[in-house]
């Protein structure tokens, strides 16, 4: 059985000998997970925090007297 690397779409043959399945190699599987950390694949909808951190002033008067 063969199959094709999802990094660099090499056919390669299904082995239970490959530790790296479906990668052909480590170096595509670390290639593939690490994308997810370097960015290169962009996840919709991620969270991003502010570059300013404001906080709503509580509006109150303050009765004197
Ligand atoms: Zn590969």
């Amino acid at each position: 059985m063969r199959v094709k690397c999802p990094t660099c779409r090499r056919e390669i043959e299904w082995s239970l000998d490959n530790s790296f399945r479906p990668f052909c190699s480590e170096r595509c599987k670390m290639v593939d997970l690490g994308a997810w950390f370097t960015g290169e694949r962009a996840i919709p909808g991620a969270p991003q925090r502010s570059p300013d951190d404001e906080m709503p002033q509580p509006q109150g008067d303050d009765g004197e007297g």
